[in-house]
């Protein structure tokens, strides 16, 4: 089955949420709007009607994006642009790329009109020393950029800019570039590490259940992530046939390497939409700030 497929298929499936607990979700985010440096956070974003279905984890977006103190600009790593390389997305006014197939018309008709950040996207070119970064007027927003943002910033009066990820290159690359990247957090910048930490498309399920093998690599990554062993999660292919489950392609993972890379020492952690949505993919989210 093709990815376009697959996507239809998901489409067709009712969706399955549990009942979610927002427990203690306001408690760091009111501590950021006093913080100098910017959160970073790895969102989960999973299916693309969640742009415009209600349901939990939009709320969760809805409420962070009220709560974190108002961006300069925001800097999107989606897992939907993969390239040869590493570039930055330099177009004034992005357009809104809607990147799927066998979906209803109103998501085709979804809009995000939110100007580009070009100035912040020649720093990053500037700034970053070990790889060449390469100025792209080729990309928009994908919808692993949109469909989180509409429903976190709805007026689409924030500058956004994307990196895209060089899919030749290793996870270490990625953590290691990611590193270079963090000046921008002093500088009113939000960045977003936009995939989902489980995402196996050929093994959704209509009831939603989670197998063990998608729980027991969400779980392997909250733990790795609390104690702050990134070189694990790096290595995350050592799990073998679990992590291959996980990710029979690593796309979706990959984003989650630039917002490890990001982390600061000091940087307060906090996981919300801990829920998988179809059964293989897992929503967990991660604010780091
Ligand atoms: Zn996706």
């Amino acid at each position: 089955m093709n990815r376009k497929s697959f996507l239809k298929l998901t489409a067709a499936l009712p969706l399955a949420f549990a009942a979610m607990k927002l427990k203690d979700f306001g408690q760091l985010t009111d501590t950021l709007e006093t913080s100098d440096t910017m959160p970073v956070l790895f969102l989960g974003h999973g299916n693309p009607m969640n742009a415009i279905t209600d349901n939990p984890w939009r709320k969760s977006w809805v409420e962070l994006g009220q709560k974190l103190a108002p961006p300069k600009a925001i800097l999107s790593i989606s897992a939907h642009w993969l390239t040869r390389g590493t570039h930055v997305s330099m177009n004034e006014y992005p357009e809104t790329i809607h990147d799927f197939g066998g979906f209803p018309d109103e998501l085709f008709q979804q809009q995000y009109p939110a100007p580009g950040a070009v100035d912040y996207a020649k720093m990053v070119v500037e700034q970053v020393k070990t790889t060449p970064v390469h100025e792209s007027f080729e990309w928009g927003l994908d919808h692993g950029t949109w469909s989180v943002l509409k429903p976190m910033f709805p007026e689409a009066k924030i500058p956004v800019f994307q990196m895209s990820i060089d899919y030749y290159k290793s996870p270490q690359y990625h953590y290691d570039l990611a590193r270079e990247l963090a000046f921008l957090r002093t500088k009113g910048v939000l960045i977003i590490g936009s995939g989902n930490i489980v995402h196996n498309l050929r093994a959704i399920s209509q009831n939603g259940a989670a197998p063990d093998w998608a729980l027991e690599f969400d779980a392997f990554v909250k733990e790795k992530i609390e104690n702050q062993d990134h070189q694990s999660l790096v290595n995350y292919q050592q799990s073998g046939r679990v992590a291959q489950m996980a990710h029979p392609t690593n796309d979706h993972y990959l984003p989650l390497m630039y917002v490890l890379g990001l982390r600061n020492k000091t940087d307060n952690l906090q996981f919300f939409n801990e829920k998988f949505d179809l059964g293989s993919i897992s929503m967990r989210s991660v604010i780091l700030g």
